[in-house]
């Protein structure tokens, strides 16, 4: 049999400052002692991103793309060596790599590249070598530098290979495409936290850890704000179909695993909660009701890369309209400015905006299938007094705005209600 291959990929708190890096490595150590091949993801230590982009802004609000990247790209530097030193100090041969020398190649998106490909042939040079393969997360090159640099490159391919990140949190990308591309028997991303909740359990104490959930319902609940894994990481995990296991790197316990799930069918309830505090709302008053409106106003925000999430537009009175929509709050100066002037040129009557808002979603695969969902969830929220701005749906989802400063209430009442720290019954069936 040959020998097992391990991905283990750790998240910033993981690795943040010197104690922690070496209880990592103690980790490593130990599963490379086991007798597996590994290849390690790290994020940038603790707050090392947030910090390097403070940096940035204050030298100026409008920092390069091409510079931001290649200073963002050195938090993930800094860790992947230093885990890799701590290992040698425990006499394990390893090596860290940057995201290109690890041959992953990218889109060329500054802020947010997707990966094109990778070529691993350096990474399978150095685990046959014996080596713990340290890899620096988030990061790669645009892919004009690699494929064509050999033979053929002239002055303008060398200048379009270009370090380049994958988005916020998009060291877990890394983990999975490696994990992906080398066929590895396990994924394994660590963590702060056990593993997916119900709910955030800061908030919600009754919440229950997952012991299996599905690459859709897990999209769902990463897309509408829980934090434990990155959207494209589990889209990607989907696509390729790799187990993704999401494990606490602090404790020995039984993590979560991201997979099909076979039991999708049998199961009749919402998995879980999500609530996000990122959200802004901008309503468009008195909008001219004619064909093209809409394209006007959401056509730059798209130029301009601001995800816009639910829209909803009231039904028109008089030749005019009003549009709501919310954005991600950081985006909300840029969104402003963008919309301003449109203000005048397309002749509506004010734009207000609302950063006092947040998102409180339910998830699961059950949604579909059964009615009354909404109605329970419309209903708890009702009974707590709570007001409902925007809803939107998806079929395994569904999400309302709310007053920020109502979320926890919302959250813990949505929790009981669907009666989420209770084990589903197919659950409690499987477990004997
Ligand atoms: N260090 C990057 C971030 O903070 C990437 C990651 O943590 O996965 O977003
Ligand atoms: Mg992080």
């Amino acid at each position: 049999m040959s020998t097992p291959l391990v991905v283990m990929k750790f998240g910033g708190s993981s690795v943040a400052g010197a104690e922690r890096i070496k209880r990592v490595a103690r980790r490593i150590a130990r599963e490379r002692t086991a007798g597996s091949n590994l290849v390690v993801i790290v994020s940038a230590m603790g707050d090392t991103t947030d910090e390097l982009l403070a940096l940035a802004a204050a030298i100026t609000d409008d920092p390069d793309p091409r510079e931001l990247d290649v200073l963002l790209a050195t938090g993930e530097h800094q860790s992947a060596t230093l885990v890799s030193m701590a290992l040698h100090s425990l006499g394990v041969a390893a090596i860290s790599l940057t995201g290109p020398q690890a041959g992953i190649t990218t889109d060329g998106t500054y802020g947010k590249a997707r990966i094109a490909g990778i070529d691993p042939r350096r990474v399978n040079a150095e685990l046959a070598a014996g080596k713990v393969v340290i890899v620096a997360g988030f990061q790669g090159m645009s892919t004009k530098g690699v494929a064509e640099l050999e033979a053929t490159a002239t002055a303008s391919d060398v200048h379009a290979a270009e370090i380049t990140t994958l988005g916020r949190g998009g060291s877990d990308t890394t983990a999975v495409a490696l994990a992906a591309q080398l066929r590895a028997d396990r994924c394994q991303i660590f963590t702060d936290v056990k593993g997916i909740y119900t709910a955030d359990p800061r908030i919600a104490p009754d919440a229950r850890q997952l012991s299996v959930i599905g690459y859709e319902e897990m999209m769902e609940l990463a897309h509408q704000g829980a934090q434990v894994m990155q959207v494209r990481a589990v889209e990607l995990g989907w696509v390729n179909g790799v187990t993704i296991e999401v494990l606490s790197s602090f404790e020995d316990a039984p993590g979560t695993l991201i997979k099909e799930d076979a039991l999708v069918e049998q199961r009749n309830k919402v998995r879980g909660l999500a609530h996000d505090r990122n959200v802004a709302k901008i309503t468009l008053v008195g909008v001219p009701d004619r064909p093209g409106v809409a394209n006007h106003v959401f056509g730059p925000l798209a130029d301009a890369g601001v995800i816009v999430d639910m829209i909803v537009q009231n039904v028109g009175h008089g030749g005019s309209t009003d549009i709501s929509f919310t954005i991600p709050r950081v985006e909300l100066a840029k969104a402003k400015r963008l919309l301003d002037p449109l203000v005048r040129e397309l002749g509506f009557v004010d734009m207000t905006t609302d950063s006092s808002v947040a998102k409180v979603s339910i998830v699961g695969a059950g949604i579909q299938n059964a009615p009354g969902y909404a109605a329970r969830m419309f209903g708890t929220l009702a009974e707590a007094g709570i007001n409902i701005e925007m809803i939107s749906t998806s079929e395994i989802r569904i999400t309302t705005i709310i007053a920020e400063d109502r979320v926890e209430e919302a959250v813990r009442a949505l929790h009981a209600a669907f009666s989420l720290e209770q084990p589903e019954a197919v659950e409690a069936a499987a477990a004997g």
